[in-house]
């Protein structure tokens, strides 16, 4: 990877590797899918195991079962895995990490956009420049080397096992300065990618909607056994639970939007729009369309394509609290259209 200094990742641009271009559009038209790629270069045997994310991830998926006791279970807890995906990984990944921080695609205010990040690191994605800088070089490669997290490599390795291995090409300083030096700017953001404060900052929000689940079974109940298991509920239901369910969430969009899917448009890559992780994400599925004009933050381009996020970001306009929504480039798109009758 090419990591000169004077080569700045810059988010205004739809920055492709400039080796693509003739042979990538020569496979696209000889089939319908790219070829089978390797591991990144950055991945090998040597590669530090992650343990910060296996641990949590192995160990709140062996507690699944415990969320279906009676004593742990609710059906408020299952509609806060919806709420919970709206406000934690919605509004916190796809408007805050991904089309604020890693695209530019609004602006807001200092404030907003810190409570924006804060909400993403809620959701156990990693702290926000590790995930800008991830997702940047996914569009400056997607499926080819050195794509963090492409399916031509394996299906599991899109979903999930791209977590679990240090990719040394993404963790040096270079990484870090060529592709999110404008992240890693701004204080909270630097402070967050500190040690594991993002993780710290992630046990706190889980400690104060256990504390809320209790405070809420006290004056419901009005026993310390009912204040217990409320607190347990909230613990497994708005914390466990939701953490498991929006991550597979958002890791279907480098997984399945990438498999399953159709395209509007003739991009280098195999996204696709994915209805169902698009209405799963309130939006980020419309991945194909996401590639054709990254910058935009509206990602549903027909009218059927619903996509809740960007409606939230059009009411935060109304209210003044977000401004500069970046509409969709109509030139750009036009020309990558694939048209039905071609298709
Ligand atoms: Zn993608
Ligand atoms: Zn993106």
């Amino acid at each position: 990877m090419n990591t000169s200094p004077t080569n700045q990742y810059d988010p205004a641009q739809d920055q492709l590797a400039p080796e693509y271009g003739a042979e990538v559009a020569a496979q696209n038209a000889a089939s319908d899918k790219l070829p089978r790629v390797p591991y990144p270069a950055g991945v090998d045997r040597q590669s530090r195991i992650f343990w910060e994310y296996v641990i949590p991830v192995i160990g709140f998926h062996l507690l699944i079962p415990f969320a279906f006791f009676e004593y742990f279970f609710s059906w408020w807890g299952v509609g806060f895995l919806f709420l919970g995906n709206y406000i934690f990984t919605s509004i916190g990944i796809g408007a805050g990490y991904h089309r604020l921080l890693t695209h530019r695609g609004f602006k807001c205010s200092k404030w907003f956009e810190h409570l924006l990040t804060l909400l993403g690191v809620c959701s156990f994605q990693d702290s926000p420049a590790r995930w800008v800088l991830i997702h940047r070089v996914h569009h400056q490669h997607s499926d080819h080397q050195p794509d963090p997290h492409t399916p031509k490599v394996s299906a599991y390795w899109a979903h999930v096992g791209w977590l679990f291995y240090d990719n040394r090409e993404l963790s040096t300083a270079a990484a870090y300065d060529r592709y999110v030096r404008d992240v890693m700017r701004d204080p909270l953001c630097l402070w967050l990618q500190r040690g594991l404060n993002w993780v710290w900052v992630y046990l706190i929000h889980a400690v104060l909607i256990t504390l809320l689940g209790a405070a809420t079974g006290l004056i419901v109940t009005g026993t310390l056994a009912g204040a217990l298991q409320w607190g347990a509920v909230w613990l497994m239901w708005g914390v466990i639970m939701r953490t498991v369910f929006t991550w597979h969430v958002t890791w279907g969009i480098n997984s399945a939007a990438h498999m399953w899917g159709y395209r509007n448009y003739e991009t280098r890559e195999d996204s696709r729009n994915n209805w169902l992780f698009a209405l799963l994400t309130n939006g980020e599925g419309w991945h194909n369309n996401h590639h054709a004009d990254p910058r935009t933050a509206q990602h549903g381009h027909r009218w059927w394509e619903i996509d809740v996020t960007y409606a939230t970001l059009v009411v935060l306009e109304k209210f003044g609290l977000v401004w500069d929504l970046v509409r969709p480039n109509k030139s750009a798109l036009n020309r990558k259209e694939i048209h039905q009758s071609a298709a």
